[in-house]
């Protein structure tokens, strides 16, 4: 069975073409796959019957399947559980930031590289997951809000599916070539159209996934989970770092901003007294100085394999003016779902 979400438009009309349809039918196919979020083929009433037919025989539109949907107790934050074809789960969150719908996407069932704060390192890895399947999360999220949205008049829903962030279960960069399909799909215009820069891929420092996200001017958003600015306390939290050591990280991180002329964002998970000093913010400033960056402040979420702490609100903001002062600017991530446990770090295969 074909996965129809795991190609663009052209590969689309290309499909098509092959089967003996004219390939006029690839944009009306697009708007009934991704605008309509239609999962099956007898509902696309403006395609041909033989067309349909095909669609229903050949292919496969709902590779995901709906286990479990938890809402958070102030209505932001919603949490998928997602089963795949082959009994492996994924957990998918949708997020709402004044009437804009951020969704944020696994790249793998589990991820293999052990950070130790995560709950999905702390579980292990199960496997990629493909194209389609990525693609699929955000079809789905999508769906849910076409059901529950108004539309104003002129046709436009008010509340639609804006940002992509690759920040759910896995290492993006570890399954490079699915996740870059995966973007391109759900960037095409004739589809959810979501600008590039609208996506913001989060890797754990995966030095030649950097190195090539550049070299092919990948128009997503950079971020880069750092959490320590020296080798031995960075190899600590992440294993990784061991891998890809801090200086080869800098390395391909200066590249990617010359390269691209784009600032990249570090991710910093504050934990009590682990990362949350003022020298340790000295020490991420100067790291950082000669790089276009801006840190985002993640307060840690609890898991059930680390027994760190978030510390305090004054340590917080005391961390995040000492960056100021170096001119660094910095950002606090707003905590989200934790009642549902679609915090950062939180998701796992349940
Ligand atoms: N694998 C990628 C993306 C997924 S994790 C990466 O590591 O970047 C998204 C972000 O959540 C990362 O910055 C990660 O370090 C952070 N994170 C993981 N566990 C966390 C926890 N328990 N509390 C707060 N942030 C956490
Ligand atoms: Fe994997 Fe990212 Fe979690 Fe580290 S933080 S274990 S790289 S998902």
């Amino acid at each position: 069975m074909l996965d129809l979400y795991r190609l663009s438009a052209a590969q689309l009309a290309a499909w098509l073409i092959e089967h003996g349809f004219a390939p006029v039918h690839a944009a009306r196919l697009m708007r009934y796959l991704y605008r309509d979020g239609v999962a099956d083929a007898a509902e696309m009433t403006d395609l041909p019957p033989r067309l349909r037919a095909t669609i229903q025989r050949d292919t496969h539109l709902s590779p995901l399947k709906l286990m479990r949907q938890t809402v958070s107790a102030d209505g932001l934050t919603r949490k998928f559980l997602l089963g795949l074809h082959d009994g492996e789960t994924i957990e998918t969150v949708l997020m709402r930031y004044e009437g804009r719908w951020t969704a944020c996407l696994s790249s793998q069932a589990g991820c293999p590289l052990g950070c130790v704060f995560c709950a999905t390192g702390q579980a292990g890895f199960r496997r990629n997951l493909t194209t389609g399947e990525i693609v699929a999360q955000a079809v789905f999220v999508n769906r849910t809000l076409s059901k529950q949205t108004r539309v104003d008049t002129r046709g436009q829903r008010r509340e639609s599916l804006r940002n992509i962030v690759m920040m759910g279960m896995g290492e993006p960069l570890l399954n490079y070539d699915a996740v870059v399909a995966a973007m391109d799909v759900v960037c095409d215009r004739a589809g959810l159209a979501i600008g590039g820069k609208q996506i913001t891929l989060s890797t754990v420092g995966v030095v030649p996934g950097i190195r090539r996200l550049a070299d092919e001017r990948q128009p997503c958003s950079l971020a880069v989970s750092l959490h320590a600015a020296n080798q031995t306390d960075r190899a600590r939290l992440v294993p990784a770092a061991r891998i890809w050591p801090l200086d080869e990280l800098l390395d391909a991180c200066r590249y990617y901003t010359t390269q691209l002329g784009r600032r990249i964002l570090f991710e910093w998970t504050l934990i009590a007294g682990q990362n949350d000093s003022v020298d340790h913010a000295r020490e991420l400033a100067s790291l950082l100085q000669d790089i276009p960056a801006q840190v985002n402040v993640i307060p840690l979420n609890l898991t059930s394999g680390f027994d760190g702490e978030p510390g305090s609100h004054a340590a917080r903001e005391q961390f995040s003016a000492t960056l100021h002062e170096y001119g660094l600017p910095v950002s606090i991530r707003q905590r989200r779902g934790l009642d549902i446990t679609a915090g950062c770090g939180q998701l796992a295969n349940a």
